[in-house]
């Protein structure tokens, strides 16, 4: 300390300092002290003036010493009496110090203050000294203890004036830097600190208090009045060089030249028509902000927010579907490879009927999709006796097989009597057919037009077949029921004999075609008219032929033959129509080869390996929280500005948006989808637990599934795997003869999506698992959440849980069972969730728990951090500043004007700061 005021006695000689002074060029201070501020964080004057004091202690008037509790901590000043040592439990050891106050009178108590292992302390205080003593006392005895308190020793030297008869502050310290030693040092920078070359960061019409007085007031405040003016001009000040941070991100991106990725509406309104409900008016509202986002020529950068099953997903395929139709590919990201792999499924199953690639490529997978079979649960397609025939010798002969008897109470689920369906099969990988295969194909559909069935369309593509048939009466029975065709039946005839025809002209063999897949059936002319388009266009529209270029495998009726010349009149109708009024992107390059995916599903990965967009026009970011600002860069780097759309089921305050996701535009799915069940959630002693199996067993016993989770307790694999291993025998004995599955982090990618398919499917009826199926995963049958410990989990990972269930129309039920030594504050979390499902109050909540700093993560937010300001609380200041900002911006995008210079420093300081902190 004597060191470290050498100068003080002639202060007009003190040598002068800056904001940006390194603390290496002051001479006073010792470099091994220098080199602990260093190793702090701490290198220059700026940086220690703006280590803001964590609390301050008014040391004018002390608390009186307590008698027991209190609600608050206090803050008392001693005299040492006594201090002793203990030894406890072998190793352990225990000090106790007896302060007493000064003006002690009889009955004023002692305070006991007590430190178990902390050598430190016994070597700082002895008998006779005065303390200054802070913490929160308990009862013991006849007075109170305080364990682990703050305190400091008060010399009387020549500093008293410093830590003694004023306002103190109590700066966050480290070892060998104590709260005294930092205050004592903020002081004699303080002393040196030239205020006329402090420049303010804000606009004076902001706050006109100079920096250089804040900044003296909020480590040393005269009063707490001047203290409160002081804070609020450096939470402006931090607040605006946010704001101004972002204010530059958004005038760069409306800078960048992007591209149009609108295209027309067709594959959407496809999509939305085959629904089986109706979309929200809130992601309608959405799909109409993203879809004018995408259309302007510059990079979307849109934020879809919305709660637990709010339907993000239908959005963003929505949006998409825009993108592919404009000829662009699109990318999907998730957080985690699970959720990338069920993204993957639902996108397949939701693009089949559209006849759009999808492909997956995770670090562990990666994989196109075939089409998939649109009902997987579609009974098995029975062989047909007889096998196949060549149709050119059964042209007019009465099939032999018999047809399906169908009488309408017998039909299997996905044949109905005078159904038109659209079935599409596809080749087996790698095979695709050759112009001579195409013909074989299209002769045999022709073939049996009008013997079997009626042909509205019918397109043969290199590597699948599209057809719109509906299949012809075969006979009536003798009880008058009609007997059609099956279905069965004649894609058999049509694939079996293609595939002998094709295998023999090519010298290949073995399987030819996948199992075919098809929509159920029309439902109405206009569905009937949109699958007879969407069949015709498909080689144009996939970009197998150029626009105006024939392709004769094509038939309508009036086509006449395979080789058609003409397209059909509607057909050229419809594109027309998409072509005239939409804004194209001028140089639209060629469409994508055969080959390449429509939409690629995928982790991280997609964005470190080479993942082959070569025409990325839309990329979606699921689950943004785990998804930094620097991936979302590295995607944009990774061709000409795509448009981006990130999604977060996290629910943000709405007072934090404009912090956290302040450069992007915002769209709230503010409604949930009408045909939720409700959620009931109850938190239960793990007592309970017999009870809960109980009530979990009479659920799965009428068909319903249940999801059972347990905390993860230890990180290393091992133990993982042996607890998983335990809690999955234990469910098995308490659920038989139930089938339960295990799922955890560390199950292969294969047999994970295997675990998640026989969960879907309904064939297994419990999945015990960890907070792998936070995210993303979808069973609507699935009505029973089971949380074992519920009360390690956090609150907004509880609401991700619970988003797992209420997601079909049963009840849905949320059973959180915490341990018996569950804390108060763990138990509050759980009573939050028991009378909300509301994500927003969750969240908000949870802000107030955690604070927004776990929110509001600097890594996350690509933002500086902030030392004093809540955003939360201090909202307010937080729109005063971002107003600021924007309009600087708006006056001047490039900055350029001499006086708006300095904050360029401030934009330049903040990302200083921002990698600082990423790195
Ligand atoms: P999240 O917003 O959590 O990502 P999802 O997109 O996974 O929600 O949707 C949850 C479930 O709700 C899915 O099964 C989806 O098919 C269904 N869904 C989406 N939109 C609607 C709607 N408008 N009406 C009914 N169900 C819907
Ligand atoms: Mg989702």
């Amino acid at each position: 300390m004597d060191l470290l005021c050498q100068c003080r006695a002639v202060p007009g000689l003190l040598a002068r300092v800056h904001l940006d002074t390194p603390l290496t060029d002051l001479e006073w201070l010792p470099p091994q002290r220098q080199r602990q501020l260093e190793r702090f964080g701490l290198a220059t004057v700026g940086a220690l003036l703006t280590h803001f004091p964590k609390r301050y202690e008014d040391r004018t008037r002390f608390d009186r010493f307590p008698t027991g509790d209190t609600a608050e901590p206090v803050c008392v000043c001693g005299i040492v009496k006594k201090t002793s040592v203990r030894r406890i439990r072998g190793y352990q050891k225990m000090f106790d110090v007896v302060l007493e106050e000064e003006a002690a009178h009889a009955l004023s108590p002692p305070l006991l203050c007590r430190w178990f292992n902390a050598h430190w302390v016994e070597k700082m205080i002895v008998n006779g000294q005065r303390l200054v003593v802070y913490g929160k006392p308990k009862p013991s005895g006849s007075g109170a203890v305080i364990a682990h308190p703050e305190f400091e020793v008060v010399e009387d030297d020549a500093e008293a004036s410093i830590h003694l008869q004023r306002l103190v502050p109590i700066h966050r310290a480290t070892e060998g830097l104590s709260p005294r030693v930092l205050r004592a040092l903020i002081w004699e920078v303080l002393e040196r600190l030239c205020d006329d070359e402090v420049e303010a960061i804000i606009p004076a019409t902001l706050d006109a208090t100079p920096r250089a007085w804040a900044l003296r007031q909020i480590h040393f405040p005269d009063s707490w009045e001047t203290r409160d003016k002081a804070l609020r001009h450096l939470v402006l000040s931090e607040f605006f060089a946010m704001q101004v941070s972002i204010a530059a991100k958004r005038t760069e991106q409306a800078a960048q030249p992007g591209a149009v990725h609108c295209g027309g509406d067709t594959l959407m309104r496809r999509l939305h028509a085959a629904l089986p409900f109706p979309l929200t008016g809130a992601q309608l509202r959405s799909i109409e902000e993203i879809r004018a986002d995408l259309a302007l020529p510059r990079p979307m950068n849109r934020l879809l927010h919305g709660d637990v099953g709010s339907g993000k997903t239908l959005v963003a395929l929505s949006a998409m579907l825009l993108a592919v139709e404009a000829g662009y590919q699109a990318a999907l990201m998730a957080p985690t490879q699970i959720l990338a792999e069920q993204h993957y499924l639902t996108l397949r199953h939701l693009c089949a009927p559209l006849g759009l690639r999808v492909a997956l490529r995770t670090a562990a997978r990666s994989e196109q999709s075939e089409a998939l079979p649109l009902f997987e649960n579609a009974a098995p397609q029975a062989p047909v006796p007889g096998g196949a025939r060549d149709p050119r010798a059964a042209a007019g002969d009465p099939p032999t097989a018999p047809g399906a008897r169908y009488s309408r109470g017998r039909l299997p689920h996905f044949e109905h009597p005078w159904a038109i369906y659209a079935i599409a099969f596809n080749t087996t990988e790698p095979r695709r057919l050759t112009a001579a295969a195409r013909d074989i194909v299209l002769d045999a559909i022709l073939h049996w037009k009008d013997l079997r069935y009626e042909l509205f369309a019918a397109c043969v593509m290199p590597d699948h077949v599209h057809l719109l048939i509906q299949p012809l009466i075969q006979e009536t029975a003798g009880d008058g029921s009609a007997v059609f065709f099956s279905l069965t039946e004649i894609m058999h005839s049509i694939k079996s004999w293609t595939a002998h025809e094709i295998n023999k002209t090519t010298g290949e063999s073995g399987t030819l075609w996948q199992k075919e897949w098809f929509d159920r059936f029309t439902r109405s002319d206009r569905d009937l008219e949109e699958k007879y388009r969407y069949i015709l266009e498909n080689p144009w529209a996939s970009g197998v032929v150029k626009e105006g270029e024939d392709y004769r495998w094509c038939w309508w009726p009036g086509s006449g033959d395979s080789s058609a010349a003409a397209r059909p009149p509607v057909f050229a109708a419809g594109r027309r129509e998409q072509h005239s009024g939409r804004v194209l992107h001028p140089d639209a390059a060629p469409p994508l080869a055969d080959s390449e995916p429509h939409i690629l599903v995928g982790t991280h990965a997609l964005l470190y390996e080479g993942a082959g967009f070569s025409r990325l026009g839309l990329a979606v970011i699921d689950e943004q929280h785990k998804f930094g600002v620097l991936q979302r860069a590295r995607l944009r780097d990774q061709g000409v500005a795509p448009d981006v759309l990130v999604m977060t089921a996290t629910p943000i305050p709405r007072t934090l948006t404009m912090t956290l996701y302040g450069d992007l535009d915002v769209s709230v799915l503010d409604e949930l989808p009408k045909n939720r069940g409700k959620i009931v959630t109850a938190a239960r002693d793990a007592a309970k637990l017999p009870e809960a199996v109980k009530f979990l067993r009479t659920h799965l016993e009428v068909g319903r599934q249940a999801y059972i989770v347990y905390p993860l307790i230890d990180e290393s694999e091992k133990l993982e795997a042996k607890a998983a291993a335990g809690e999955f025998k234990k469910w098995q004995e308490l659920l038989a003869p139930m089938k339960c599955e295990l799922l955890h982090g560390r199950i292969a990618p294969d047999e994970k999506d295997a675990i998640m398919d026989r969960f879907r499917r309904g064939e297994s009826q419990a999945l015990i698992a960890t907070t792998v199926i936070e995210v993303g995963i979808d069973v609507p049958n699935a009505n029973i959440m089971l949380i074992e410990n519920a009360e390690r989990f956090g609150l907004a990972q509880l609401h991700q849980l619970r988003g797992r269930i209420g997601r079909g129309e049963h009840k849905s039920y949320c059973i959180l069972l915490r341990s018996a030594k569950a804390e108060d504050a763990a138990l509050e979390k759980l009573r939050i969730l028991e009378a909300t499902s509301d994500g927003f109050k969750i969240a908000e909540a949870d802000l107030q728990i955690r604070g927004p700093g776990d929110i509001l993560g600097t890594a996350q937010s690509g933002l500086p951090p902030l030392k004093l300001g809540d955003p939360l609380a201090d909202h307010e200041l937080m729109r005063l500043a971002r107003n600021a900002a924007f309009l600087l911006f708006e006056r001047d995008p490039q900055l350029a004007a001499p006086e708006n210079a300095r904050y360029r420093s401030v934009l330049a300081e903040g990302r200083k700061l921002m990698l600082s902190q990423i790195s």
